[in-house]
Protein backbone atom coordinates (compact mmCIF):
# COMPACT_ATOMS: atom_id res chain seq x y z
CA UNK A 1 0.00 0.00 0.00
CA UNK A 2 0.86 3.76 -0.50
CA UNK A 3 2.59 5.10 2.65
CA UNK A 4 -0.07 6.64 5.15
CA UNK A 5 -0.74 8.10 8.18
CA UNK A 6 -2.87 5.83 9.98
CA UNK A 7 -4.63 4.86 13.15
CA UNK A 8 -7.17 3.05 15.12
CA UNK A 9 -9.90 4.22 16.12
CA UNK A 10 -14.02 4.38 17.73
CA UNK A 11 -15.66 6.49 15.56
CA UNK A 12 -19.25 7.90 16.94
CA UNK A 13 -22.89 7.87 16.36
CA UNK A 14 -24.82 11.16 15.91
CA UNK A 15 -25.66 10.90 19.85
CA UNK A 16 -22.26 10.81 21.31
CA UNK A 17 -21.15 13.57 18.36
CA UNK A 18 -23.95 16.05 19.62
CA UNK A 19 -23.05 15.90 23.06
CA UNK A 20 -19.33 16.48 22.16
CA UNK A 21 -20.15 19.31 19.72
CA UNK A 22 -22.32 20.77 22.26
CA UNK A 23 -18.97 20.80 24.88
CA UNK A 24 -16.50 22.35 21.88
CA UNK A 25 -19.25 25.11 20.84
CA UNK A 26 -19.61 25.76 24.88
CA UNK A 27 -15.54 26.35 24.83
CA UNK A 28 -16.22 28.71 21.58
CA UNK A 29 -18.68 30.46 23.86
CA UNK A 30 -16.45 30.47 26.85
CA UNK A 31 -13.79 32.71 24.40
CA UNK A 32 -11.47 29.87 24.75
CA UNK A 33 -8.08 30.49 23.01
CA UNK A 34 -7.35 27.55 20.68
CA UNK A 35 -7.65 25.07 17.77
CA UNK A 36 -10.92 23.03 18.17
CA UNK A 37 -11.51 19.99 16.75
CA UNK A 38 -13.84 19.61 13.52
CA UNK A 39 -17.42 17.88 14.25
CA UNK A 40 -16.63 15.19 11.49
CA UNK A 41 -13.36 14.70 13.36
CA UNK A 42 -14.51 13.30 16.71
CA UNK A 43 -13.33 10.40 17.57
CA UNK A 44 -11.32 8.52 19.85
CA UNK A 45 -7.64 7.33 19.05
CA UNK A 46 -7.09 3.35 20.46
CA UNK A 47 -3.69 3.51 18.65
CA UNK A 48 -1.48 5.88 17.02
CA UNK A 49 0.32 4.30 13.73
CA UNK A 50 1.98 7.06 11.88
CA UNK A 51 3.56 7.25 8.51
CA UNK A 52 3.42 3.59 7.08
CA UNK A 53 3.23 1.70 3.89
CA UNK A 54 2.51 -1.29 5.84
CA UNK A 55 -1.64 -0.78 6.04
CA UNK A 56 -2.44 -3.81 4.53
CA UNK A 57 -0.44 -6.53 7.47
CA UNK A 58 -2.90 -3.41 9.65
CA UNK A 59 -6.45 -4.40 8.00
CA UNK A 60 -5.38 -8.20 7.88
CA UNK A 61 -4.11 -7.30 11.72
CA UNK A 62 -8.08 -5.91 12.49
CA UNK A 63 -9.76 -8.78 11.10
CA UNK A 64 -8.24 -10.61 13.35
CA UNK A 65 -9.50 -8.99 16.50
CA UNK A 66 -11.75 -10.63 18.71
CA UNK A 67 -14.07 -8.64 20.71
CA UNK A 68 -17.97 -8.06 21.09
CA UNK A 69 -19.72 -5.16 20.94
CA UNK A 70 -19.78 -2.82 24.34
CA UNK A 71 -21.17 0.15 25.72
CA UNK A 72 -19.03 3.88 26.17
CA UNK A 73 -20.45 6.52 28.17
CA UNK A 74 -18.74 10.49 28.29
CA UNK A 75 -16.85 10.83 31.38
CA UNK A 76 -15.34 14.48 32.29
CA UNK A 77 -13.32 17.53 30.65
CA UNK A 78 -9.50 17.61 31.41
CA UNK A 79 -6.57 18.53 30.41
CA UNK A 80 -3.12 17.45 29.14
CA UNK A 81 -0.70 20.15 29.31
CA UNK A 82 2.15 20.46 26.77
CA UNK A 83 4.83 23.30 26.03
CA UNK A 84 2.88 24.45 23.12
CA UNK A 85 -0.40 24.63 24.49
CA UNK A 86 -2.65 22.23 25.97
CA UNK A 87 -5.01 19.44 24.91
CA UNK A 88 -8.53 20.11 26.14
CA UNK A 89 -10.74 16.39 25.88
CA UNK A 90 -13.33 14.82 27.02
CA UNK A 91 -13.10 11.37 29.15
CA UNK A 92 -14.65 7.73 28.44
CA UNK A 93 -16.02 6.33 31.72
CA UNK A 94 -14.07 3.67 32.97
CA UNK A 95 -14.60 0.15 31.05
CA UNK A 96 -13.16 -3.18 31.24
CA UNK A 97 -14.01 -3.68 27.42
CA UNK A 98 -12.56 -0.67 26.01
CA UNK A 99 -9.30 -1.20 27.78
CA UNK A 100 -9.34 -5.31 27.01
CA UNK A 101 -9.74 -4.02 23.07
CA UNK A 102 -6.97 -1.11 22.95
CA UNK A 103 -4.96 -4.02 25.18
CA UNK A 104 -5.34 -7.09 22.65
CA UNK A 105 -4.54 -4.22 19.40
CA UNK A 106 -1.15 -3.27 21.40
CA UNK A 107 -0.64 -6.62 21.28
CA UNK A 108 -0.93 -7.41 18.27
CA UNK A 109 0.54 -4.77 16.63
CA UNK A 110 3.75 -5.24 19.09
CA UNK A 111 3.74 -8.75 18.16
CA UNK A 112 4.26 -7.61 14.31
CA UNK A 113 6.85 -5.47 15.22
CA UNK A 114 4.76 -2.11 15.13
CA UNK A 115 6.42 0.57 17.53
CA UNK A 116 3.88 0.73 20.37
CA UNK A 117 2.57 3.41 22.66
CA UNK A 118 4.13 2.19 26.33
CA UNK A 119 2.20 4.88 28.32
CA UNK A 120 -0.97 3.54 30.32
CA UNK A 121 -3.70 4.27 28.26
CA UNK A 122 -5.92 7.10 28.82
CA UNK A 123 -9.22 7.13 26.28
CA UNK A 124 -10.12 10.71 25.53
CA UNK A 125 -11.56 12.93 23.04
CA UNK A 126 -9.71 15.64 21.86
CA UNK A 127 -11.82 18.67 22.13
CA UNK A 128 -9.68 21.36 21.00
CA UNK A 129 -5.35 21.82 21.09
CA UNK A 130 -3.02 24.67 21.73
CA UNK A 131 -5.16 25.66 24.51
CA UNK A 132 -4.37 28.35 26.80
CA UNK A 133 -6.48 28.74 29.75
CA UNK A 134 -7.60 31.81 31.27
CA UNK A 135 -6.96 31.76 34.96
CA UNK A 136 -10.69 32.20 35.69
CA UNK A 137 -11.71 29.11 33.52
CA UNK A 138 -13.81 27.14 35.67
CA UNK A 139 -12.93 23.54 34.30
CA UNK A 140 -15.16 21.64 37.36
CA UNK A 141 -18.11 23.88 36.49
CA UNK A 142 -17.49 23.48 32.68
CA UNK A 143 -17.39 20.01 33.30
CA UNK A 144 -20.36 19.06 35.46
CA UNK A 145 -22.33 21.05 32.86
CA UNK A 146 -22.16 19.03 29.74
CA UNK A 147 -24.62 16.68 28.41
CA UNK A 148 -24.18 13.01 29.25
CA UNK A 149 -24.34 10.69 26.42
CA UNK A 150 -23.33 7.03 25.39
CA UNK A 151 -23.48 4.50 22.44
CA UNK A 152 -23.38 1.07 21.87
CA UNK A 153 -19.31 0.46 20.30
CA UNK A 154 -19.88 -1.67 16.97
CA UNK A 155 -17.21 -1.52 15.16
CA UNK A 156 -13.56 -0.56 15.22
CA UNK A 157 -11.64 1.39 11.87
CA UNK A 158 -8.44 1.61 10.64
CA UNK A 159 -8.28 5.68 10.00
CA UNK A 160 -6.26 7.37 7.40
CA UNK A 161 -5.20 11.17 8.74
CA UNK A 162 -4.78 13.63 5.41
CA UNK A 163 -4.23 17.60 4.90
CA UNK A 164 -6.77 18.38 2.70
CA UNK A 165 -6.49 21.62 1.51
CA UNK A 166 -5.17 22.51 5.04
CA UNK A 167 -7.88 20.86 6.46
CA UNK A 168 -7.28 17.82 8.43
CA UNK A 169 -9.41 15.14 7.20
CA UNK A 170 -9.94 11.57 8.44
CA UNK A 171 -11.13 8.70 6.20
CA UNK A 172 -11.76 5.28 7.26
CA UNK A 173 -9.70 2.26 5.30
CA UNK A 174 -10.82 -0.38 6.78
CA UNK A 175 -13.11 -1.49 9.51
CA UNK A 176 -13.96 -4.83 12.22
CA UNK A 177 -17.19 -5.13 13.10
CA UNK A 178 -17.49 -6.66 16.71
CA UNK A 179 -19.96 -9.62 17.08
P1 LIG B 1 -2.80 17.61 14.43
O1 LIG B 1 -1.61 16.69 14.35
O2 LIG B 1 -2.98 18.49 13.26
O3 LIG B 1 -2.85 18.36 15.72
P2 LIG B 1 -4.33 15.25 15.03
O4 LIG B 1 -3.33 14.99 16.10
O5 LIG B 1 -5.78 15.10 15.34
O6 LIG B 1 -4.11 16.70 14.43
P3 LIG B 1 -3.00 13.21 13.62
O7 LIG B 1 -1.68 13.74 14.11
O8 LIG B 1 -3.08 12.72 12.22
O9 LIG B 1 -4.10 14.32 13.79
O10 LIG B 1 -3.43 12.06 14.62
C1 LIG B 1 -4.52 11.19 14.41
C2 LIG B 1 -5.00 10.66 15.76
O11 LIG B 1 -3.93 9.99 16.43
C3 LIG B 1 -5.47 11.73 16.74
O12 LIG B 1 -6.48 11.17 17.56
C4 LIG B 1 -4.26 12.01 17.58
O13 LIG B 1 -4.60 12.48 18.87
C5 LIG B 1 -3.64 10.63 17.67
N1 LIG B 1 -2.18 10.74 17.80
C6 LIG B 1 -1.35 11.45 17.00
N2 LIG B 1 -0.07 11.31 17.37
C7 LIG B 1 -0.07 10.50 18.44
C8 LIG B 1 0.96 9.94 19.28
N3 LIG B 1 2.23 10.22 19.09
N4 LIG B 1 0.56 9.14 20.29
C9 LIG B 1 -0.73 8.83 20.48
N5 LIG B 1 -1.73 9.29 19.72
C10 LIG B 1 -1.42 10.12 18.71
MG1 LIG C 1 -1.14 15.08 15.70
Amino acid sequence: MEEMRLFFAINFDDTMTDALWHSVEDLQKARLQGRFSRRENLHLTLAFIGETTRGDELLALLDELEAAPFRLELGRCGLFRRSGGSIFWRSLRDSAELKALQAQLTEKLAARGFAVETREFRPHITLAREVYLQDDFDLPGFSARQPRAGMTVSRLSLMRSDRIGGKLTYSEVGGKDLR
